[in-house]
């Protein structure tokens, strides 16, 4: 029977850098080590939680069960006349793969550089930058089941991959060990679809003097690391989650409605109808930005992010502060704001209603 440490602060282990303590605390190396925690949960009677790198929640009590941090960090590349495929553990960084890929020449991932995270919270919420989602190059996942002790593989298709979404945030049971990805060959001169938010080929345009089409993935890499870091606090020194609200999917009549009295109205038109509204610019116009009171505050540059100034910041507070922002938004455009990061009290997961 393992034996985990006690009372261990979590403070290192959140980009908000939130201080609250785990009753009980592990690494996971291996699959025996899942096994271990599961029996340990069960023989406790006690709740778990599995933390990759901490950037996408926000904990607001002490966790009164195990938290489980991932620590399998197995790289493997296999290259293919058609590509290079890679398959990684889930506690592997996400964008030290990303860096990887493009220095071995793979096509796929540049647009997702300096995501915060690990590899294998990648899939949880599909992480997306710049046009680009991780459901494009993913193949399958190897998944553990903690109710169960059961493995299994799961398909693109069957991690049912939404915006910001997928089925492991309706089984939350379930833990990704392993990821699969299939990159391309980086061809020069074919205009990449990548390339299609104007701010990255301006970007590159100004970078290199180059156009954008003749950009290698290196070029396409600095240029998104350039514009992330112009506009996004590092966490180590601003603590973060990144995106606090998701960008709110409202219907044509709706859009329409709003750009009446607003008609700078930031919105994307999708196929499957209705529109995407940039939820940033929403609650920039209510003058937000910049906003800071009691050691919370939003991003000066970045309406969407909220940061943590102060040192002794709770979960609590930071929820404070993002449900007067949607009570404002809601107010003024009739949007509802869904909040992006997971939020987790003393035994698991919660959602503000
Ligand atoms: C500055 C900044 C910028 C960001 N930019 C983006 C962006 O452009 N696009 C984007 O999509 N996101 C962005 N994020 C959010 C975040 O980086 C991603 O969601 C990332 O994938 C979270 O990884 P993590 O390892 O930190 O997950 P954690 O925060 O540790 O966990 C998040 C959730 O996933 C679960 N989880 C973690 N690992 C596993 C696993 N192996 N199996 C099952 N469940 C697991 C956790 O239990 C938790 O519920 C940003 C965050 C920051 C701080």
């Amino acid at each position: 029977m393992i034996k985990p440490q006690k009372n261990v602060s979590l403070k290192a282990y959140n980009t908000l850098g939130i201080d609250v303590q785990a009753a009980f605390f592990m690494l996971i190396n291996n699959l025996q080590d899942l096994h271990d925690a599961r029996d340990f949960c069960r023989l406790q009677g006690c709740p778990w939680l599995l933390i990759g790198g901490g950037s996408n929640l926000v904990l607001t009590q002490d966790f009164v069960g195990l938290v489980m941090l991932m620590a399998m960090s197995k790289l493997d590349w296999t290259s293919h006349t058609d590509g290079l495929e890679v398959c990684a553990e889930s506690g592997c960084e996400w964008d030290a793969l990303v860096a990887e890929s493009v220095t071995r020449g793979a096509s796929g991932l540049e647009n997702l550089s300096l995501i915060p995270g690990q590899v294998g919270a990648a899939p949880i919420q599909n992480i997306g930058a710049y046009g680009v989602e991780v459901k494009q190059s993913l193949r399958w996942v190897d998944v553990f089941d903690f109710n169960t002790g059961s493995c299994f593989k799961l398909t693109a298709k069957a991690c049912e991959f939404g915006y910001r979404d997928s089925i492991f945030k309706r089984q939350p049971h379930w833990i990704v060990m392993r990821v699969n990805l299939q990159l391309g060959h980086r061809v020069a001169g074919n205009k990449p679809a990548q390339l299609s938010y104007g701010i990255i080929a301006h970007t590159i345009e100004s970078m290199t003097g180059q156009p954008p089409e003749a950009a290698t993935g290196q070029q396409i890499r600095d240029a998104v690391i350039h514009i992330r870091q112009s506009k996004l606090p590092d966490p180590k020194q601003l603590p973060n989650v990144g995106s606090f609200f998701k960008n709110p999917i409202v219907s044509a009549h709706q859009t329409a409605k709003i750009e009446q009295q607003w008609p700078e109205l930031v919105a994307y038109k999708l196929e499957e109808g209705g529109f995407k509204l940039a939820a940033g610019w929403l609650i920039d116009q209510l003058g937000w930005k910049g906003y800071s009171q009691d050691g919370v505050g939003v991003h000066q540059l970045q309406a969407l992010v909220l940061v943590a100034t102060g040192a002794a910041v709770t979960g609590g507070e930071v929820l404070a502060l993002a449900q007067r922002i949607q009570a404002d938004v809601l107010a003024r455009f009739d949007v509802v704001l869904d909040i992006e990061p997971r939020l987790f009290d003393s035994r698991g997961e919660f959602w503000l209603s």
